[in-house]
């Protein structure tokens, strides 16, 4: 007894001495963590822009660029993107499997929640949060290395791209409601708008009511709230690293309704580079240039339109999902004399409907099959893949990979559907880009960190997009996000 008692003693002076060092050791980490991520923003649009001075420009030259940065999943889209960016892993882990999945049962959007409601705007409206959201993020992380001293602000005109890269415990997300025209947020962060919201949705009532998702003032709108954040969060200004997060989603919006290279997405990216010139300038002022870490990236590129590219006679074909829907429910219905027996396509993964099976007491695998069959019957589509049985197929082992890291069981549909490389996912009269597939189109994006420890230069090494979470952990020496599957760049 008395020797237990003694190892215990021993094993509680070393307990105190470590933990005596622990207080003792100090860090050296950044006031501010900027995250930017330009939806739908290619790779090759950082060269091919005329950029003024101090935006693009500046990232270019005092930042390191990652000249080959990939999107290791499909489908590449915007929800699932912003949570990986952020988390450092892939929908198979995190579980945000689309912009919309199934969640018991039901097609959900990725951040819908309804046990919560709206905060501004019109509060009768369904609230959200990031509860879909499996694993932490960057935010998640500091908050846990700092003792939740931590603070961080999500802004974007998306819900989604505003909730998930400010993780589970941020002061605010805040985002543009189209229906009362002004910036909101959920009853999971707060019961009321703070005054500075509240103010920003007074003083920009005219520019709030314009369109916003296609016009460059939904770019300025976006960095004037963040601008608003910063000052009146005093966001790093406190005694642990805070962190801003805000995505520019008119990029993408605009891009789907004009097409890539349009007058109109050329406008919002002059525009961009203008609002990051004025926004780093404030940084600059605010927080110092050696003093704040920023990154760039985008949640998925964009495949150009079927016009753009046919015109020039470069390879494309059109393939439009719900019409792919309605067609392959219309084939098994000769087969097996039941409606429906698809229940929906979330992009590019199709689910049966269960129920359906179930009461006209059919053999799943057989529905299954048949349903394969008739989604892969257009020629624009390359293969139509039972995930379940995905090692059976003979396809490419990167496919492979990439349909198993984006795929979550319950959530996502048990069929995924690859269209040949360079089909636009919409219809032939159409003038928009699209995105979704594994092609380089959508998956290679750009990658360019600035500022603290950071030394201008660049690379064409391969690099992820889930590497993006486990450099900035690793920079500032703290644990990355639990579902991290990155490596650090440490150039
Ligand atoms: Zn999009």
């Amino acid at each position: 007894m008395t020797k237990l008692f003694a190892l215990q003693k021993k094993a509680l002076v070393v307990l105190l001495l470590m933990s005596g060092l622990c207080a003792m050791a100090q860090v050296e980490r950044p006031r501010l963590i900027v995250g930017l991520v330009v939806d739908q923003m290619r790779w090759d649009y950082l060269y091919n822009y005329q950029w003024g001075e101090g935006g693009f420009k500046t990232l270019l030259h005092d930042g390191y660029r990652f000249n080959n940065t990939i999107i290791d999943y499909v489908p590449t889209v915007t929800a699932a993107g912003h949570a990986s960016i952020y988390t450092g892993t892939t929908p198979a882990f995190h579980g945000i499997a689309g912009n919309n999945f199934l969640l018991h049962g039901k097609n959900v959007t990725s951040v819908q929640d309804d046990t919560e409601r709206g905060v501004g705007g019109n509060e009768k409206t369904r609230g959200k949060s990031p509860r879909n959201l499996i694993t932490t993020t960057i935010a998640d992380q500091l908050q846990l290395a700092t003792n939740f001293k931590s603070r961080t602000v999500g802004i974007a005109l998306k819900d989604r791209a505003a909730i998930l890269p400010a993780g589970h415990h941020p002061v605010g997300a805040y985002w543009y409601d189209g229906d009362s025209k002004s910036m909101v947020s959920s009853t999971y962060y707060m019961d009321k708008l703070p005054k500075w919201v509240a103010n920003f949705n007074k003083q920009h009532r005219d520019e709030l009511a314009s369109d916003v998702y296609n016009l460059p003032v939904g770019t300025t709108l976006t960095f004037a709230m963040a601008e608003q954040a910063l000052i009146n969060e005093q966001l790093g200004q406190g005694d642990a690293t805070d962190m801003l997060t805000i995505s520019v989603s008119n990029t993408d919006m605009c891009s789907h309704s004009f097409g890539t290279h349009s007058p109109k997405v050329d406008s919002i990216y002059m525009q961009l580079d203008r609002e990051i010139a004025h926004f780093i300038e404030v940084l600059d002022q605010r927080i110092g240039r050696g003093n704040y870490l920023l990154f760039l990236s985008a949640d998925h590129g964009g495949t150009h339109s079927y016009h753009r590219m046919t015109a020039h006679g470069l390879p494309s074909a059109c393939w439009h999902n719900p019409d792919a829907l309605v067609a392959a429910n219309k084939e098994l219905e000769n087969q097996f004399g039941v409606k429906k027996l698809i229940q929906d396509e979330m992009e590019y993964t199709f689910c049966l409907n269960h129920a359906a099976i179930d009461s006209a007491r059919l053999d799943y695998n057989l529905v299954k099959r048949a349903a394969c069959l008739a989604l892969e019957q257009p020629e624009e589509i390359q293969w139509a893949i039972d995930v379940e049985n995905i090692d059976t197929y003979p396809i490419p082992t990167l496919l492979k990979e990439r349909i198993k890291l984006g795929y979550f069981p319950q959530r996502s549909g048990e069929i995924y559907i690859v269209p040949r490389t360079g089909v636009y996912a919409g219809k032939i009269e159409w003038a928009g880009s699209n995105h979704g597939t594994w092609s380089q189109s959508d998956s290679h994006i750009p990658l360019i960190f600035m500022g603290w420890h950071v030394t201008p230069g660049e690379t064409s090494r391969l690099t992820h997009m889930t590497d993006i979470a486990a450099t900035v952990c690793a920079m500032l020496h703290i644990q990355a996000p639990n579902g991290c599957i990155g490596t650090p760049l440490i150039e």
